[in-house]
């Protein structure tokens, strides 16, 4: 098959290890990089990643519309919310398998700067693209971007692990963010959608606040819910309301912890649910991604 090959360097973030690991990667550009889809903010265009084994791997890179007055460093978005998502979906897979409920994963999502040649998507030359696989199937939308159950998509299998992860990242986040718009094959989910207290990082999508109760407001437990032992996640009262600054202090303090431990020189595990909830752990992140690609 023809198209533009660019080679280039590849970040993806781990969770084991709490950072970025980069790889080299090649990719041709389909359809003479014209997008599948289009929004106000990003190109979607097909293409392949190529194994060096000269295998393909049916992708979609996505680049930044030069008019979406983002920064360039926004590309690391999509990436971040599969990590935070990744995260997540780890520890409840420990909490799942024992009731003998189907795990979750979601697809990897990477962010590539081209070595020589630019992609050229959309006719426009693209330094730095982020690619993630083509989910290929019966693709699922399970909730929507305010958590709300689609149509009947909490009687499946799969749909009732899809709500109930939805839940679980809320309670386990202490109410700091919840993942949702969770879609898929399966429960191998991909392009979900985070909510954060401060309404910061995770792209446009991000309805900060807004997100969290119209989540709390419309989300129905699923008997996995149950079966895990959630707490129901009925519409957020004013006493929760102030609870929930008593947390934010909390995720504070330990951002700030971390920050400290990083300073003086501490060997760092997995990254820690509590972690991926602040702002701090998110900024730093994607500032030290951009930098290991020589963005400025
Ligand atoms: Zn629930």
């Amino acid at each position: 098959m023809s198209g533009d090959v660019v080679r280039g360097t590849r970040l993806t973030y781990a969770i084991e290890s709490a950072d970025w690991v980069a790889s080299d990667v090649a990719i041709r550009i389909l359809d003479g990089g014209r997008p599948f889809a289009s929004g106000a903010m990003r190109d979607c265009v097909r293409c392949q990643e190529l194994d060096p084994d000269g295998a393909t791997i049916p992708s979609v890179a996505k680049a930044l519309r030069p008019g979406s007055g983002l920064p360039p460093a926004a590309v690391f978005d999509e990436a971040m919310t599969q990590a935070v998502a990744e995260a997540f979906a780890q520890e409840f897979n420990r909490r799942v398998q024992p009731l003998g409920f189907p795990t979750v994963a979601f697809l990897p999502v990477g962010v590539v700067s081209c070595a020589g040649a630019a992609a050229r998507v959309g006719g426009r030359p693209q330094r730095v693209l982020a690619l993630e696989p083509e989910l290929r199937g019966q693709y699922v939308k399970y909730n929507t971007n305010d958590g709300s159950v689609v149509g009947d998509a909490a009687s499946s299998s799969a749909g009732g692990v899809a709500q109930a992860f939805s839940h679980f990242t809320y309670e386990a986040s202490g109410r700091q963010l919840v993942v949702c718009d969770i879609q898929g094959v399966g429960t191998c989910f991909t392009d979900p959608q985070v909510h954060s207290r401060d309404g910061q990082g995770f792209g446009a999508g991000n309805l900060g606040d807004r997100g969290l109760r119209a989540f709390a407001a419309t989300h129905r437990c699923a008997g996995v819910c149950r079966a895990m032992g959630l707490v129901p996640a009925r519409s957020e009262t004013a006493g929760e309301r102030a609870r929930l600054e008593v947390d934010e202090d909390l995720a504070w303090r330990l951002a700030r912890e971390e920050a400290a431990g990083a300073d003086a020189g501490e060997c760092r595990g997995a990254v820690g649910l509590q972690e991926v909830c602040t702002p701090t752990w998110y900024r730093a992140t994607v500032t030290r991604g951009a930098a290991r690609l020589g963005m400025r």
